[in-house]
């Protein structure tokens, strides 16, 4: 019986003691190794700073290293749990969180530069502390899975980031579902492209410790560089990607492997996080035809992914890629406006979740716990929460999962319920259009389609009226060089907006500050060609 993550480790660490358990720029190393380095992270944080106490925050500034890793195992032998902290973040919002979490003490694991005062390096800490074995026995001998293993701050609409709280129990159940599923084994070479604060790369860390493999972490520049990046996935024979939609577009916007010298070995490609365009999909699906490909949905609230769908052929530009069903042990359903049951196609409602991966809650807030872990409404004679992910979707006719769009995306417009994915979605359709995405502009009534590629405004209005009810075309068509993207990957729609609205621009800083591990096709400057066009 599994009751903590450091199961899995200490099962992979028997198996494979001097197989190369993480890689990054500096360094490889073995599971043995890794496992005396946390172990002794995790005596120095039982001894100086949890001394006994457990269950507690412990803060760490991440990078894109294996020290991350170590402090974050450190903290679990401590029998306290990880919160992982960007320095990318403002520091306003990083001293909120600080405050908010009220950690027992803050690591800093980064490589370089000078620590950041009040914290303690990681490397310093490896470099004296010793193990104690019989503490962290203790320690593990009284840890049960409902402990927490680890908490990620989104963003809240009330302006305080909410720091979501993940169990044990619910990491082990994606493990032995991701498994269960898909059959990764030891000869998984994972390419982490994720930050560790944004839980696509939980699946990379887990899966990879579960499966017995090697996880690389993929250095941010890569992504700025393509034929460095492919080198790399080459030459290492990375062959497991579980990449944030993005990242996977970008490389099919430029056409990465048209006439590339470097073969990719590529067995899974996995993506999560946004819609993913068909065109994008086709792409990469035409290049690795032996490859799984995975499409993975879910909220960070319910750890990770609930649903995924195997798409193993291509699709047509009408088709959307299904979210398919749901991993075992979870379960999923749709709710209406009245809060039944949707059992029929076609019809669209609330995807909720039930199940071991919902997590333990919001750190520190028991009323928005309560409000989004609500009673499951068909089960209320004892404790029995759902979740609400606030997403749209819908059965199609053969009964798979389609995501449709967010709650929040629904506009009314004049009397008409509109979802503004769904215009951009049949945007993306067009062969000249790599990506778009919609946003109301609020006070003129007006729709507007922000897009990336080679469309004129004549051409994508000829493509959108032939497919979409007159009422949903959009009334202002604005060229965007590259859509401005949030600190994880997604479309930053706000600000995009703010864009299309002349209120901001895409500046200089905007040019490089590329999000971890993501790179954009075209980092030039952002010309905004808003044109208003009349109603056809
Ligand atoms: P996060 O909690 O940051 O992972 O964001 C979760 C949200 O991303 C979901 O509620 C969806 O709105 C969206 N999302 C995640 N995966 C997919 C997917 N495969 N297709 C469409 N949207 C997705």
């Amino acid at each position: 019986m599994k009751e903590s993550i450091l199961c899995l480790l200490q099962d992979s660490v028997k198996k494979y003691p001097d197989k190369i358990a993480f890689a990054d720029q500096s360094r490889q190393i073995t599971y043995r190794e890794f496992w005396t380095e946390a172990r002794k992270a995790g005596t120095f944080l039982a001894e100086t700073h949890a001394k006994g106490l457990r269950n507690r925050p412990i803060a760490v500034i991440i990078d894109r290293n294996i020290d991350t890793l170590i402090a974050f195992f450190g903290i679990v032998f401590s029998g306290n749990f990880y919160a992982s902290i960007s320095m990318d973040l403002p520091e306003d919002r990083r001293n909120t969180i600080f405050k908010e979490l009220d950690p027992l003490c803050i690591i800093d694991a980064r490589n370089k530069g000078k620590v950041l005062e009040g914290t303690i390096s990681l490397k310093g800490i490896i470099s004296t502390a010793h193990i104690d074995d019989s503490l962290l026995d203790f320690i593990q001998s009284n840890s049960i899975d409902t402990d927490p293993l680890y908490t990620l701050f989104t963003s809240g609409s009330t302006g305080t980031p909410k720091g979501v709280l993940i169990s044990h129990r619910s990491v082990l159940d994606l493990t032995d579902a991701f498994q269960d599923a898909f059959n990764f084994d030891s000869k998984c070479i994972f390419g982490n492209q994720a930050p560790f604060d944004f839980d696509v790369s939980v699946k990379d860390i887990y899966n990879s410790i579960y499966a017995g493999g090697t996880m690389h972490i993929l250095p941010k520049k890569f992504f700025v560089m393509p034929k460095l990046l492919i080198e790399y996935l080459s030459l290492n024979k990375i062959n497991t990607l579980i990449w944030a939609v993005s990242a996977v577009r970008i490389l099919a916007d430029i056409k990465a492997f048209n006439d590339s010298e470097y073969d990719i070995p590529l067995r899974y490609l996995m993506f999560s996080g946004e819609v993913m365009p068909v065109h994008v999909f086709n792409y990469w699906f035409e290049n690795f035809p032996d490859a799984k490909f995975v499409n993975l949905y879910g909220p960070t609230e319910i750890t990770c992914n609930c649903t995924y769908y195997t798409a193993a052929r291509k699709f047509s530009d009408e088709e959307i890629i299904p979210i398919g069903k749901a991993f075992k042990n979870t379960r999923v359903f749709l709710l209406n406006d009245d809060n039944e049951i949707i059992t029929k196609p076609n019809v669209s409602g609330e995807l909720c979740v039930e199940g071991t991966g919902l997590a333990l809650g919001y750190w520190n807030m028991p009323e928005k716990t309560a409000s989004s872990f609500p009673q499951n409404p068909f089960l209320t004679e004892f404790g029995n929460r759902i979740y609400k992910t606030g997403d749209l979707a819908y059965f199609n006719d053969s009964m798979e999962l389609c995501y449709s769009s967010r709650k929040d995306f629904q506009i009314k417009h004049f009397g008409h319920r509109i979802e503004l994915q769904e215009i951009e979605r049949t945007a993306n359709t067009s062969p000249e259009i790599n990506i778009s995405c919609c946003v109301y502009d609020k006070e003129n009534e007006h729709i507007i389609l922000c897009f990336q590629g080679t469309a004129d405004k004549k051409g994508i209005l000829k493509h959108l009226s032939t497919r979409l009810p007159k009422y949903m075309l959009p009334h202002e068509f604005v060229y965007i060089s590259h859509m401005p993207l949030t600190p994880h990957g997604k479309i930053d729609r706000k600000k995009l907006l703010n864009i299309a609205l002349g209120k901001e621009k895409l500046n200089e800083s905007d040019k490089t500050n590329i999000p971890d591990g993501l790179f954009r096709s075209s980092i030039s400057m952002c010309v905004t060609a808003s044109e208003n066009l009349s109603r056809p």
